[in-house]
């Protein structure tokens, strides 16, 4: 493995956003405990986090908030006393949530414990047992090839205890209520797409966009997957109605082409912003559609909330080999992968906050642009006579009830220029934005 460099010796974006997951990488994470909370300390280094403790036993709609788990220890030890699966190399040794043990068993009572993948037999799988009482441990089938018949001393040094799940939130006012959702779950352990991209690249996006104006206010959540959002959404109805726009990500650091998942709706803003930029910027990419299986956009995509949030991936879970496996390590995520990802979502949530709706103020035929100087220095530009139909395009459509946005669609012009123009139109009092 390539040693990352540290956030200090970052040379670009990339290179920042990979260093703050090489330092997330060791954490042991679950969707409670003291890992989420130290992942929580790390990022809001770079932005001021809100953090919420909600106990155990609250109820969220239909679910309850579980115990707490944390983990000190666990291991298999053989007859000879020697560690033969050991969590302190590597947390995904042991099934994330495992109740405690300590027992020593033949390696007939230990085999249904035992999680390998025959088919890459030197990884090790990611296994969960949240909402059952279980526990395990998940070793490369190698390792489980050389385990011999006898005796094994297990033990997993857990606690399982009523305290608290904990999530973040930073939220940034902007001109308006209305608001964009960034959601990532945070609660794997040592994995590095699925997850702790979409913090990095949501992390390194909050800190930008705190130093920009911008009309639109937005919210960034760091939850734990699935109880996370469900007991955001349940402790926050009245906010819910200010969100506009909403993009769930993950899985944004490999190196595969995009994949960009549709909200329920499936024609809200964001999915044709995403899809405008996604096409317009000619990374390799495909747009699918919503379907109720894969991240916290199924929970936000409920019919009782029924939010405009999709889904931003690169490679789309559960299709890449290495998806819940030890191989989603430091050396899957690339730095180039993450700045592109970054790139996409801000010029997607830029186009949001310019997508704006215009009344045409002499909408009884054309305006004669010429008189009033509105041509004036683009003589000769390159772009000239686009620009002129671009005016065109804004002040037909400009009858309050289309967006910017859609007269880019409909005009096959750049949603750049569409803006300029809007913008000079606007400056010479031949719209009012709405
Ligand atoms: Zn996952």
């Amino acid at each position: 493995m390539i040693s990352p460099k540290t956030r200090s010796e970052a040379d670009t974006v990339g290179d920042a956003m990979h260093a703050l997951i090489a330092e997330l990488y060791p954490i042991c994470r679950s969707i409670t405990g003291d890992g989420f909370r130290a992942t929580l300390d790390i990022i809001r280094r770079r932005i001021p986090l809100q953090v919420h403790e909600v106990p155990s036993g609250t109820r969220v709609f239909d679910w309850t908030v579980p115990l707490e788990w944390n983990i000190r220890d666990a291991y298999v030890k053989n007859a000879e006393g020697a560690r033969v699966i050991d969590f302190r190399k590597h947390n995904l040794h042991v099934v994330n949530y495992s109740m405690p043990v300590h027992a020593t068993i033949t390696l007939d009572q230990l085999k249904p414990h035992l999680h390998t993948l025959p088919d890459h037999p030197d990884w090790i799988p990611y296994r969960t047992s949240y909402y059952k009482e279980y526990w395990g441990f998940c070793l490369t089938h190698n390792e489980l090839l050389k385990l011999r018949p006898g005796d094994y001393e297990v033990c997993v040094d857990s606690t399982l205890v009523p305290r608290s799940l904990t999530y973040a939130e930073y939220y940034l006012p902007g001109e308006t209520k209305d608001e964009v959702l960034v959601s990532c779950h945070a609660c794997h352990p040592s994995l590095a797409n699925d997850n702790l991209s979409g913090i990095a690249v949501a992390s390194e996006l909050a800190a930008r966009l705190t130093s920009r104006p911008h009309r639109l206010s937005y919210r960034f959540l760091f939850v734990p997957v699935t109880i996370g959002s469900i007991t955001w959404l349940a402790l926050n109805e009245d906010t819910v109605r200010n969100v506009k726009h909403g993009l769930v990500l993950t899985c944004v650091g490999d190196s595969g082409a995009f994949t960009y998942k549709k909200s329920q709706c499936g024609s809200a803003e964001i999915d044709r912003a995403v899809a405008y930029v996604l096409k317009k910027k000619g990374n390799p990419h495909r747009v699918i559609d919503f379907h109720p299986y894969g991240y916290d956009e199924r929970q936000y995509c409920s019919p009782g909330f029924n939010l405009p949030v999709g889904c931003l991936m690169r490679s789309q879970h559960g299709t890449f080999p290495e998806y819940h496996t030890s191989a989603d390590d430091l050396d899957f995520v690339k730095p180039q992968g993450l700045e592109e990802s970054l790139e996409i979502v801000e010029k997607a949530l830029q186009l949001l906050d310019c997508n704006r709706r215009y009344v045409n103020q002499n909408p009884k035929c054309e305006p004669q642009l010429g008189k009033r100087g509105i041509y004036q220095g683009l003589a000769g530009m390159p772009d000239q006579k686009r620009y002129e139909l671009a005016m065109l395009w804004v002040l037909n459509q400009s009858d309050g009830q289309h967006s910017l946005l859609d007269v880019t669609e409909r005009s096959g012009l750049p949603f750049d220029l569409i803006r300029r123009a809007a913008d000079a139109l606007e400056k010479h009092d031949l719209l009012k934005s709405i």
